[in-house]
């Protein structure tokens, strides 16, 4: 399974807010063994939010949508996925009806809390307000970071790949010398190599099989300089 992740808001573009979210969704993803194709910041603009909604959910298996859920005029998420796939904004009796009986009456509340994309799954926000939604394999989450992980613990069991395994080497050579081993590597066992460089580098050995990347590392292990 694949999927895209658009994360939604003007203040991730001036670089106001660092995109967490979207780290956090890719772990949780990555672990589940589903591959994140997209991530995407766009601004709070109803036509660039439907055209990558539009063009994701054509494209990838699941769309994770987050932020821009709020009841505030620069808040559109909501209307743009409604947008991409063609349906209006309504009142929602199945979140309104959730909200009152967590004490929110929908005379506190502002009118377009309760509006989504029409024949959507409400999804309930156990830690605020705004509730999200489900439209077919799209999923707006609030952005409020602790709102949208909460939100996402609620729809986790949709994203079902193959988790992969992966074990980490960390060798202490130059990069450069080490990429006839890495290619020997991929020649040898069933993996993938990522190498990531800092003060060592990080050689990150990905397979379906646990033991095929247990192989893969003891192979390497005994071919390279180990920091200490
Ligand atoms: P609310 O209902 O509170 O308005 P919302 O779903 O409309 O929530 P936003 O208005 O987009 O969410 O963002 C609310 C706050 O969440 C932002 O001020 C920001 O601090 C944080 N936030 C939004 N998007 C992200 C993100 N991608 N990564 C980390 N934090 C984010
Ligand atoms: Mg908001």
């Amino acid at each position: 399974m694949n999927a895209a992740i658009v994360t939604v808001g003007d203040e991730l573009l001036v670089g106001d807010t660092e995109n967490t979210n979207a780290t956090w969704l890719c772990g949780r993803l990555a672990d589940r063994g589903v591959a994140v194709r997209r991530v995407t910041v766009v601004p709070d603009e109803v036509a660039e939010i439907a055209r990558v909604v539009n063009e994701y959910h054509a494209e990838y298996d699941a769309v994770i949508v987050t932020g821009g859920l709020g009841p505030t005029h620069d808040d559109v998420t909501m209307e743009a996925v409604a947008a991409a796939f063609g349906r209006e904004v309504v009142e929602n009796a199945e979140a309104a009806a959730w909200l009152e009986e967590r004490g929110y009456s929908a005379d506190d509340l502002a009118a377009e809390t309760t509006h989504l994309p029409a024949g959507c799954r409400p999804l309930p926000n156990d830690e605020g307000v705004a509730p999200g939604a489900v439209v077919e394999s799209t999923y707006v989450l609030p952005g409020v970071p602790a709102e949208m992980r909460a939100m996402f613990g609620r729809v986790e069991s949709a994203f079902d790949g193959v988790p992969t395994h992966a074990v980490v080497v960390a060798v202490d050579e130059p990069e450069s010398t080490l990429i006839g081993r890495f290619s020997e590597l991929r020649e040898r066992f069933d993996v993938s190599v990522g190498s990531y460089p800092g003060e060592s580098v990080r050689v990150k050995i990905t397979a379906d099989d646990a033991a095929e990347a247990e192989r893969a590392a003891a192979w390497l292990r005994y071919r390279a300089e180990l920091v200490e």
